[in-house]
């Protein structure tokens, strides 16, 4: 059975969740046969997790994303338990972005070490949401022991040093729509380089669009886009990446793929 699966999307953000039964015949229809929904705080948690136990072929994880600030102390042990349902197969998305926000962003990296903690505690590999903040992302990995339990540095663009660094630590790179912008060059580059044994795709929808849909509600089913933009960059055929991309994602999230 030939395979293609979206990492990372937000399926239970209003502009896709409106029409769920549309975004999973899009999906069939471009051969996109599993996503993964991925949580951003514990008080919506309930609705990705929702969408997991509903659809056979999505899965959930449990986070709260570095981007809000509001939402109470989260712990180790909360993550944990939400954590225990099996149909959650990671944990995130979690991390650190100096992008977004400003000021003294300690909440931040408490609440990242928070997350590698319960990962490890549950054996559950981590989904990683970095930006303005290699540097400080890397040191915390270090720090926390992440490669004990692995992951996913998602909607990657950083350096191809950065990648290394987190090839090292175990680590697998997935690559979005904006791998397919053209102005994207440098990015391009690591998409060349990142071993294929570690290569995710994934659409961060509802954001992010891949060309040639740039600027309009991302969908789950444009993956097949990205895909098709890294397997040109690799000089491979389409099926050899959607093929590696998705035994990667069964094997990193433990989930019994389809029998080939
Ligand atoms: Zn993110
Ligand atoms: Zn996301």
């Amino acid at each position: 059975m030939n395979t293609l699966v979206d990492s990372h999307c937000h399926l239970d953000f209003p502009e896709l969740a409106a029409d769920v039964p549309g975004a999973l015949a899009d999906m069939a229809a471009h051969g996109v046969t599993h996503a993964l929904c991925i949580s951003v705080t514990l008080e919506d948690f309930p609705k990705v997790r929702a969408l997991a136990e509903a659809h056979a072929n999505l899965y959930a994880t449990v986070g709260t994303h570095p981007d809000y600030p509001d939402p109470p102390r989260v712990t180790s042990e909360r993550l944990v338990d939400l954590a225990a349902h099996p149909r959650v197969v990671g944990i995130g998305e979690t991390g650190l972005d100096y992008y977004r926000l400003k000021g003294d962003l300690e909440w931040q990296r408490e609440r990242f070490r928070a997350h590698i903690r319960a990962a490890k505690s549950c054996g559950k590999p981590l989904v990683i949401h970095t930006r303005a903040a290699a540097e400080d992302t890397l040191r915390i990995m270090h720090e926390e022991g992440a490669e004990e339990v692995g992951g996913v540095m998602h909607c990657f663009t950083e350096t191809w040093e950065t990648a290394q660094a987190a090839l090292k630590l175990g680590f697998h790179i997935s690559f979005s729509g904006i791998v397919t912008f053209k102005n994207a060059g440098a990015l391009k580059d690591v998409a060349r380089r990142v071993p294929l044994e570690r290569l995710l795709v994934e659409t961060d929808s509802p954001y992010l669009a891949p060309v040639p849909h740039r600027g309009k509600t991302n969908r789950p089913a444009w993956v097949r886009y990205v895909a098709e933009e890294v397997a040109r960059l690799r000089e491979v055929p389409f099926e050899a990446i959607a093929a590696a991309t998705s035994e990667n994602f069964f094997r990193l999230f433990r989930i019994q793929g389809p029998r080939a």
